[in-house]
């Protein structure tokens, strides 16, 4: 095997040409990864490469343009398969993002196996993507939501989750990293505990597909969605595994083209797997330029790329760390490369404008997990995530801006 080629993040940067535009003047630092990453040029190319030459329906022409445009399309269906490590092609089902990938779940596999009395339990980290589905599910059904707590340092409480599980628990929604806090949670053995007591997992992957190893049959998890967008991928584009059996059992979930075998007035036969839950004309360009974001991650390597990552983690962390009156929020010691903190007596929108000022971009606010900072005690956060073409020079750049706001708004 060729030995990976040594990182070098100003090669990487290059190749990001939005990371060369000014903000207010000033060099752009994206600092908001966790929101959306930026866009390699091979992703941009693949987008306009596709329009300008091959733009065409898929599945159903047979013509040239529409073969072109087929094989791509499931070329980037066979390459999720590879990079979440599934048993099979039939399993990946592409959606606008986690968003869609687990509204269709509760909608479909949700209306069908939860029933008046049986509990869907959730933690107080999540996304409001991971939360609201639920709420709307077990309001319907009569079911229960239970919520594991989140400790002071922002990890899960595994001594409630074990206590929370139950034979009434029917499915486990669980987030793999926090996007407000970073943690990495121990997906592997909260799935083997919930399937103990026969209930399905359905694991957010949002965070965790861009910065860790992915094997969903090594978690064994019955469902894994995430979103293009926060790997380098366009927006618009997602992936929503499920293990086949699931899949096959479950009702559809939109009606329309594609997802159909026969239609007649009387009766509706439906698609195999995957079309059979890709109802109407998918996302084609998005889709095909996913391919072209996962494979920019593959020819760098997901281990360079987190060790990378790593580094500005613990160099952010120290020096953040160092400034009076600053606060870590979230100190698990399995984390991703993102760090949340507030600065006393000062609100977090007011440093978030005025490192704009700076041409920082991060992040401010509740980050979707509003449950997550009341039990915090808090209105928000500022969170700065990072990316593999991020650097320590622009860390310290971030530090001196908060002393700066510090200084202005105090
Ligand atoms: N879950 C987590 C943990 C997230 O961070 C996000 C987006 O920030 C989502 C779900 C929703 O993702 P999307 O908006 O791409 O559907």
């Amino acid at each position: 095997m060729k030995a990976p080629e040594p990182f070098e993040v100003l090669d990487i940067r290059k190749q990001f040409p939005i990371l060369s535009r000014k903000v207010n003047e000033k060099n752009l630092i994206y600092f908001d990864n966790a929101a959306t990453s930026q866009k390699p040029q091979c992703v941009i190319d693949a987008l306009s490469d596709y329009y300008s030459r091959y733009n065409a329906n898929i599945h159903r022409g047979i013509h040239t343009l529409a073969e072109e445009a087929t094989l791509a399309y499931e070329a980037s269906r066979h390459a999720v398969q590879e990079f979440i490590s599934a048993a099979m092609v039939e399993e990946i089902i592409f959606t606008r993002g986690t968003t869609e990938g687990i509204n269709l779940v509760a909608y479909s596999w949700g209306r069908q196996n939860i029933k008046a009395g049986d509990e869907i339990l959730i933690s107080e980290m999540e996304h409001h993507s991971n939360i609201v589905p639920w709420q709307i599910l077990c309001q319907e059904k009569n079911a229960i939501l239970k919520v594991i707590p989140v400790l002071d340092d922002g990890t899960l409480s595994m001594d409630d989750y074990q206590r929370l599980l139950n034979k009434k628990t029917k499915l486990v929604a669980i987030v793999q990293v926090s996007n407000a806090l970073g943690t990495v949670n121990p997906v592997k053995e909260m799935i083997s505990m919930a399937h103990q007591f026969g209930a399905k997992v359905l694991v957010d992957a949002a965070q965790s597909a861009v910065h860790l190893d992915i094997d969903v049959q090594d978690l064994d998890c019955d469902f894994f969605a995430f979103s293009g967008h926060k790997l380098y991928a366009p927006t618009g584009v997602g992936v929503l595994y499920g293990k086949k059996e699931l899949l096959e059992a479950m009702p559809v979930f939109q009606g329309g083209g594609e997802m159909i075998r026969e239609v007649s007035f009387e009766l509706t036969t439906y698609n195999d797997l995957p079309y059979k839950y890709e109802a109407g004309t998918p996302n084609i360009a998005d889709t095909i330029a996913l391919k072209s974001a996962l494979d920019f991650i593959k020819s760098i390597g997901k281990e360079q790329i987190r060790k990378h990552e790593n580094e500005l983690l613990d160099y952010a962390t120290r020096q953040l760390e160092d400034i009076p009156g600053l606060k870590i929020i979230g100190k698990a010691t399995e984390k991703v490369s993102l760090v949340s903190f507030i600065l006393k007596n000062i609100h977090p929108h007011d440093v978030g404008v005025l490192l704009d000022h700076l041409g920082i971009a991060l992040r401010t606010g509740h980050h979707c997990t509003q449950p997550l900072m009341k039990r915090f005690g808090i209105p928000g956060t500022i969170r700065a995530s990072f990316a593999l073409y991020n650097t320590k020079e622009e860390i310290d750049i971030l530090v001196e801006g908060i002393y700066k706001s510090i200084k202005m708004l105090s």
